[in-house]
């Protein structure tokens, strides 16, 4: 099978990558073992909370300078401050391209709210998501925040006791349906994805427009847990004109509704494009040969190599199995590729939870145009996007998202430009 790129992995940085391909003309195959990093996202893509030594940043382009100079391995660092400049707001443009509206920017975070009712900061949330533009208050002064009776994964009482210390008052509506009730039966099953997959068919709209009408009428927003919305996205927008009060989504804990529903859209656009997705598809191994990645073998197709020009690495990281953590060494399973981790194992880890963990930056070496290293020398044409990579932590920063997609567009732009543009 011949392709003028192939990616390995289909997260959110494999899917960018792959759209961005396409979209310059690309013939472009995705091999996906499976679920990705997004199946347990908050539905916000962080760019850059804190620098590596802890200190917030509240505008990412101050701070871009300490950032290379604290970590110049960071994949940030490795892309000049003009290219990660051009990359966040070239990553905004490319979400409201494919039809995937977002909330925020790069010149300043918002706060998005945890199912906790917390705020953390955060650069891009998706359409309908509940946040905030401060700290230290909320949008509104009274929110009605409703839950399914019986839902466990979402707790109303948490957020309204974290509200009511930012000055904002909530009530609390429960309520069932005869459709829900039917779930409700095993509560194992009484989950955010299959309460979707009904609260989504326009048959229950009549039913929980009523419901939601129980709203107060002085309060200025509905607070939904993001269990509505995976199949049919457009539900929210039609409730909200129905009764006339903005509805927002508050995430619940996993699996992340909203993330399936990024997921999915990407997958379907990719395919939309006419990208090939090959998903249950695990990549086993790759040949090498004079500084080129030349064939791919995976375990559906056998002997049968995936060929191509360009391959890209986005396998993510220990989470997707793109890293691989044994008693003795951190090593990338496909390629055998560098990787930068210390040899030492009790240094990989600090028994403090709460300090950082030093395996969380462990990644795959790369050069600065994100070529892979093998045996210390740059692959030609295998580049390496997303959590895989070295020299970040996103846990600790708050800068997993952005790390995903900047490196993704960076990576298919190195491609077109160096293959041409549409054919
Ligand atoms: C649980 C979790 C929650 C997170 N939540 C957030 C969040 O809310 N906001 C945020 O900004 N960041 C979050 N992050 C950080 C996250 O890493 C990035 O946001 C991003 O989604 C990672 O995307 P990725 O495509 O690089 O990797 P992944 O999402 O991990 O995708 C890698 C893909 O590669 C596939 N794969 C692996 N090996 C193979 C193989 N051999 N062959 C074929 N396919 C393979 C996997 O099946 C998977 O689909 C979270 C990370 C985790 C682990």
């Amino acid at each position: 099978m011949k392709f003028d790129t192939v990616i390995i992995g289909g997260g959110l940085s494999g899917l960018a990558c792959g759209i961005r391909l396409m979209q310059h003309g690309q013939r472009c195959a995705i091999v996906s073992s499976g679920q990705s990093a997004l199946h347990f996202s908050s539905g916000s893509f962080d760019l850059l909370n804190n620098l590596p030594d802890g200190t917030p940043v509240s505008n990412v382009l101050a701070e871009y300078d300490s950032l290379a100079k604290l970590s110049p391995k960071h994949p940030y660092s490795k892309l000049g401050k003009e290219t990660f400049q051009k990359l966040i707001s070239e990553s905004e443009t490319f979400f409201k391209n494919v039809g995937l509206p977002m909330q925020g920017n790069g010149m300043k975070n918002h706060y998005r709210i945890t199912p906790l009712g917390l705020l953390k900061p955060t650069w891009l949330s998706t359409a309908h998501l509940a946040i905030s533009d401060f700290e230290t208050s909320l949008n509104w002064k009274k929110v009605s925040i409703f839950n399914i009776s019986g839902f466990l994964d979402f707790y109303p009482q948490f957020l309204a006791d974290e509200f009511s210390k930012l000055g904002t008052k909530s009530e609390i509506i429960l309520f069932s349906m005869p459709a829900i009730d039917h779930l409700r039966r095993n509560p194992s099953e009484l989950r955010s994805t299959n309460i979707s997959r009904i609260l989504d068919k326009p048959e229950h709209k009549e039913e929980l427009v009523k419901v939601l009408k129980k709203a107060a009428s002085d309060s200025e927003a509905i607070l939904f847990p993001a269990c509505i919305g995976l199949d049919n996205r457009d539900i929210i927008g039609e409730l909200q004109k129905e009764i006339n009060k903005p509805i927002y989504l508050i995430p619940t804990l996993p699996p992340s509704t909203i993330g399936i529903h990024l997921q999915q859209y990407l997958h379907e656009y990719f395919i939309h494009l006419g990208g090939t997705y090959m998903l249950g598809d695990t990549v086993k191994r790759a040949e090498v040969e004079g500084g080129k990645a030349t064939r791919l073998y995976s375990f559906n197709h056998g002997d049968i190599p995936f060929i191509a020009k360009n391959f890209v690495l986005a396998t993510g990281s220990y989470f997707s199995q793109g890293l691989i953590a044994s008693a003795e060494k951190v090593y990338e399973p496909i390629l055998g590729l560098d990787v930068d981790y210390l040899a030492n194992r009790p240094d990989w880890y600090d028994k403090n939870i709460f300090e950082t963990q030093h395996y969380q930056s462990f990644g795959v070496k790369t050069t600065n145009t994100l070529n892979a290293l093998k045996n210390g020398n740059a692959l030609d044409n295998l580049y390496v996007s997303g959590a895989i990579l070295e020299g970040f932590n996103p846990i600790k920063e708050g800068s997993g998202g952005g790390v995903s997609i900047l490196t993704a567009l960076y990576v298919a732009d190195r491609i077109v430009n160096k293959e041409g543009g549409i054919k």
